[in-house]
């Protein structure tokens, strides 16, 4: 393959499946022209003083905010996002900005006690550090990436995915506009298998936090080896959604939906599996197939949409592939004509081999499944290679404790479905991930720690 052909991609709206953009592809000789640059600026970046590095970040955070809207319609446009999704997400990134602006002046080294001197620590900016974006979420992932790893004192590049580069190319505008100097943030769009790649063979990239499939980030995991390069992964998931009969099952039912179906179903923390107390089983499944039917999967452009297409013609057909092997319990509706639409799907499963109840369907589909006891619950959550979040819902608070605990997952909640605030700790157990983003320790985990010792 020539990397030196230009190329482009055209992105097409999920809704009108009509081209949205010609965006360009870069080759290989771009890219490391880009990486060259973001090097250079890495030394004036690093040097920039910690209260002026935070101003700059105050300031590309109140850019953002002054384009929620515009971000917003792009997001509509290019992914098919809900408009009202989508104004979270450009308001997730002011807010990130906002959050890791404060990091600069708190970048606190420790001070060890030690005979015969003094001894301190150094978190340093690693130099030039990588994001690779995937395309279900374009703004928040990057944000969730840039956002700290340039209050560190690193420069950024970072590539978004094909299918949804546009957010993240206004978004490095808009970097520019609010007064980070040249190459401190590049956004790079093109493919995987070149600018992706290119971020783990180039030596001046010392880290690639890459979030997207468990089969590439095993790929990006074994291609850092080479050069020692670090690494953070936030890859799929299978998580459980876990209804006990003690539970308010009116209430459980009702908010079920959203925790699975929210963005179409492709979530990395989608609740695509919902493990349900026997005993209320049959009371669960006709409340949610209420729940499941009133549910808006109209234009989302409309005000009024909870739910729109698939982002491409191939997600939709993947999704297909696997209702067509599931029993099928209920659906809701959606358009009909163009658009990548799915409705939202609500299949049982009584087999724990079933590929519906086991890989991860990165769409509108949700499996339910029967269980009997705490123990019986737990276990079968914990059947899978993934690991990422999950939700227990009880009124019994020592139960909700012992199952919070016993699930392997890096992100439960207890009576409620949220998992990523940018303020706390995000990441996967087992193969969902490796290391953690966000929270008060992300801007660490994009330097190294230096020990100096000085002698009395
Ligand atoms: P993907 O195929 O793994 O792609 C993710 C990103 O990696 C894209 O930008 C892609 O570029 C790039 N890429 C592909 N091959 C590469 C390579 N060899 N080297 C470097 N970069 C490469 O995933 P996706 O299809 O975009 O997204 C769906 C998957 O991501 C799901 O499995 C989902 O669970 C996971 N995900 C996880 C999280 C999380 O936080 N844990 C969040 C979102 C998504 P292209 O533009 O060429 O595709
Ligand atoms: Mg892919």
């Amino acid at each position: 393959m020539s990397t030196r052909t230009a190329v482009s991609h055209t992105v097409l709206s999920p809704v009108t499946e009509a081209p949205v953009a010609e965006v360009p592809s870069l080759t290989l000789e771009e890219t490391d022209a880009a990486i060259e640059r973001a090097h250079e600026a890495f030394a004036s970046w690093r040097a920039v003083a910690p209260g002026e590095r935070a101003r700059l970040l105050r300031a590309f955070a109140a850019v953002v905010g002054d384009h929620v809207e515009e971000l917003a319609r792009l997001e509509v446009a290019n992914s098919g996002h809900t408009i009202g999704n989508a104004r979270w997400e450009a308001g997730n990134v002011r807010d990130c900005l906002n959050y890791y602006s404060a990091a600069p002046e708190r970048l606190f080294g420790r001070q060890i006690p030690v005979p015969g001197g003094l001894d301190v620590t150094f978190y340093e900016p690693l130099g030039v550090v990588s994001v690779i974006v995937p395309w279900n979420f374009p703004m928040p992932i990057a944000g969730w990436g840039f956002a700290p790893a340039l209050a560190a004192g690193n420069t950024v590049v970072l590539k978004p995915a094909e299918l949804t580069p546009l957010t993240a190319i206004r978004l490095g505008e808009l970097a520019r506009e609010a007064g980070l100097p040249e190459g401190v943030l590049t956004v790079l769009p093109g493919k995987g298998s070149v600018v992706g790649q290119r971020f783990v063979t180039h030596p001046l990239v010392r880290k690639v936090a890459f979030t997207g499939s468990t089969e590439v980030g095993k790929q990006i995991m074994a291609g850092c080896a080479d050069q020692v390069k670090r690494v953070t992964l936030e890859l799929g998931g299978k998580s459980a959604n876990i209804v006990f009969a003690d539970t308010d099952v009116a209430a459980a039912a009702a908010s079920a939906p959203g925790a699975v179906f929210d963005n179409a179903g492709q979530d990395c923390c989608a609740r695509s599996r919902i493990l349900v107390q026997r005993s209320v089983y049959d009371e669960f499944l006709g409340r949610l197939q209420e729940a499941v039917s009133a549910l808006r999967v109209i234009d989302p452009g409309d005000e009024a949409s909870e739910m729109g297409p698939l982002i491409s013609a191939a997600q939709r057909d993947s999704v297909r592939r696997y209702v067509g092997e599931a029993t099928v319990a209920f659906a809701g509706s959606c358009p009909s004509g163009p658009g990548y639409w799915h409705a939202p799907t609500v299949v049982e499963s009584r087999r724990t081999d079933e590929r519906v109840w086991r890989e991860e369907v990165f769409g509108p589909v949700v499996a339910v499944m029967p269980f009997d006891d705490e123990d019986e619950a737990v276990a079968l959550a914990n059947d899978t290679e993934y690991g990422l979040s999950g939700s227990i819902f009880t009124d019994d608070l020592g139960r909700a404790l012992r199952v919070a605990r016993g699930v392997e997952a890096g992100n439960l909640s207890v009576n409620s479905h949220s998992s990523v605030r940018y303020w706390t700790p995000f990441g996967g157990y087992k193969q969902s991930g490796l290391g953690r983003e966000l929270g008060p320790d992300a801007p660490q985990a994009f330097t190294e720690e230096k020990n100096v010792f000085l002698a009395h």
